[in-house]
């Protein structure tokens, strides 16, 4: 079984939500949220990210607006 890397993923999240446990933890961040018709924080550039609207209607709306950010 592989082992999560959790530290290294830690350092590549941009999530500014701290009281989450699931940073991370991608696998359950990506479950959780998608389920909801999200995508993760790290979908979004951090401006947007922290607005904690995660929908993906609002990732195609900033895509549409800004292109590739990535
Ligand atoms: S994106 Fe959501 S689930 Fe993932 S670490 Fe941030 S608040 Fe938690």
């Amino acid at each position: 079984m592989k082992e999560c890397k959790i530290n290294e993923n830690k350092k590549r999240c941009n999530c500014s939500y701290e009281p989450c446990g699931k940073k991370g933890i991608c696998c359950d961040c990506i479950q959780y949220h998608f389920s909801s018709g999200q995508f993760p924080a790290c979908f979004f550039p951090s401006d947007v990210e922290k607005t904690y609207d995660r929908s993906i209607e609002n990732f195609i709306k900033t895509y549409q607006k800004r292109g590739p950010w990535w």
